[in-house]
């Protein structure tokens, strides 16, 4: 099993490394003829408005797409969350649509641009703890009814879940733990398994 990550702009080494601590070969995307390579796909945080002009410079929006339908994983946090997300606010932008949320982006307002907290993420194996790092995070304002919240921040989502595309609001990389890239890593596995 190989887990590409979106490597156009934004903190995706720390992703490789920890999928490579979950002991998943991890691949830097950087074309969209790699994602062929890879049987599922983390959309690290950055910047959204500058990741979608280098997606749009690279033409990666039809191969996200058809990844996406191939029933191909999607883990998307902060800024790629905001790109897979149905609609963003604050300001509108162009979005993938491949989970039903709203997002708004950097709305914590200026004095909590960044912090860190704890919650409980409701994963397969039961709860467990995590320690959520936000920086000039979304929040996510709206999810369909197909959308499952996973863990919460106050009582508000912060991850969620539709079929095979799985977002969070924070940056999971930037722990220690592992317990949400484990998860995507037994998502991909057991979608590489099914037809
Ligand atoms: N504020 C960024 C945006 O709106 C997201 C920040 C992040 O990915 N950490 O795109």
């Amino acid at each position: 099993m190989r887990i590409g990550v979106l490597a156009l702009q934004g903190d995706f080494a720390l992703h490789a490394r920890a999928l490579e601590k979950c002991g998943v070969e991890a691949v830097e995307v950087r074309k969209p003829s790699e994602l062929d390579e890879v049987d599922g796909l983390i959309m690290p945080g950055g910047e959204s408005t500058t990741l979608l002009k280098l997606i749009d410079a690279w033409d990666f929006a039809p191969a996200l797409e058809k990844f996406h339908g191939r029933g191909r994983p999607i883990f998307g946090t902060c800024a790629g969350l905001i790109i897979l997300a149905r609609e963003v606010e604050s300001p509108r932008q162009f979005s993938l649509g491949l989970i039903d949320v709203t997002v708004e982006r950097n709305a914590y307002g200026r004095q909590r641009e960044s912090f860190e907290a704890s919650g409980v993420a409701k994963l397969d194996g039961g709860p467990i703890a995590l320690e959520m790092v936000f920086i000039r995070a979304p929040r996510i304002r709206r999810v369909g009814p197909g959308v499952q919240v996973l863990a919460e921040h106050g009582g508000e989502p912060v991850m969620a879940r539709e079929g095979r595309v799985l977002v969070a609001t924070f940056h999971p990389e930037l722990t220690d733990s592992t317990a949400v890239h484990r998860y995507f890593c037994e998502l991909v596995s057991r979608s590489a398994i099914a037809p």
